[in-house]
């Protein structure tokens, strides 16, 4: 679909993968005018196809669009051009009674040709999805964590907490610094003080303490929402876990992993669902979460969540749209 200042929303339909033809002075290749959002399709045992809590990404797709000055796409929109692209890639979303899916990316860019700078008056946006196997094909493993004291990903005030291009272009060297320590990612703290953690390159943190509490930072305007986050939190409700959305320096994390309080860390997003935390590593230090291996909470936080994601297991908060 297209969107000008002059007409609003105009098109939609669904049209062969292939390249776009852009002209070398659309904004976005020069002002990352640019956002995008990413879901998953689940096959289930009767053959139908949902996704998970896609208002959830309507909704952060149109906080991303006003803070990047781009056009809010309704949410009944946002739906309809999913239900229409995995129709149309029915094929791909794998067999029911495994966690493979057919992930979904929608996204959004100024294609409007000019070189001053200002918000594009015209705006094109696409759907493509691609089949994901199994993240964990050989069972769950826990990641290494590097902390990044030197690099931020985002800052509050800036484009902070929008799924936009840009956030994800100031992630990419930190990344390669974890890969550097031998760790397989990293883990951002904040932008300012460079104390408090933020988030991963593309995962929401959270830490189960042994007195029953499920912690994660606290939204302060540089982390993305996480839908899976926001899904885990009230999973953790219903099984009686107390959640504590706050303010988490590294320091007090780390302190509390060396004395034994903070029991299981781990990383959640759509892609890997819930993925264990087994180290941090840092500058400082290196510091082991429990015994290093997948805490148990963690694991049967993960099996409820892709089960319902794949239908096995009941949806009692009503998250599964129905798409195929
Ligand atoms: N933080 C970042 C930076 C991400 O890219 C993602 C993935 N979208 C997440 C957190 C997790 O968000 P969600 O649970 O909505 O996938």
């Amino acid at each position: 679909a297209r969107w000008t200042a002059e007409d609003g929303w105009t098109g939609g339909e669904v049209v062969p993968f292939g390249p776009l033809t852009l002209s070398p002075a659309a904004a976005v290749f020069h002002y990352a005018q640019e956002i995008f959002e990413g879901l998953k399709a689940f096959r289930h045992a009767d053959g139908s196809v949902w996704t998970f809590r896609p208002e959830k990404n309507a909704e952060r797709m149109q906080r991303s669009a006003r803070r990047l000055a781009l056009p809010e796409l309704p949410t009944e929109d946002f739906l309809a051009s999913l239900t229409a692209q995995v129709a149309a890639d029915e094929p791909w979303v794998p067999a029911a009674g495994g966690e493979d899916s057919l992930y979904i990316r929608p996204f959004m860019f100024a294609s409007e040709s000019f070189l001053g700078v200002r918000a594009a008056q015209q705006v094109d946006y696409y759907v493509i999805t691609s089949p994901a196997g199994a993240y964990f094909p050989r069972g769950v493993q826990p990641l290494v964590v590097w902390v990044s004291d030197t690099y931020a990903r985002a800052g509050a005030g800036g484009t902070g907490d929008a799924k936009c291009g840009g956030n994800y272009a100031s992630s990419l060297l930190g990344k390669k610094e974890a890969a550097e320590h031998g760790a397989d990612e990293v883990l951002f703290l904040d932008s300012e003080t460079h104390t408090t953690i933020d988030e991963l390159s593309g995962m929401n943190v959270m830490a189960i303490t042994n007195d029953g509490r499920i912690l994660t930072p606290e939204l302060t305007g540089s982390i993305l929402e996480g839908v899976t986050r926001d899904s885990i939190l009230q999973l953790a409700r219903d099984r009686g876990l107390e959640p504590g959305e706050q303010k988490m320096s590294m320091d007090w994390v780390t302190d509390r992993i060396a004395g034994g309080e903070i029991v299981e860390m781990f990383a959640c997003g759509t892609a890997a669902v819930i993925n264990p935390i087994g180290e941090f590593r840092s500058p400082k230090g290196s510091w082991t979460v429990g015994d290093g291996g997948s805490g148990e909470i963690t694991l049967s936080l993960r099996e409820e969540l892709t089960g319902i994601q794949t239908g096995t297991v009941e949806d009692r908060h009503g998250w599964l749209h129905r798409l195929a």
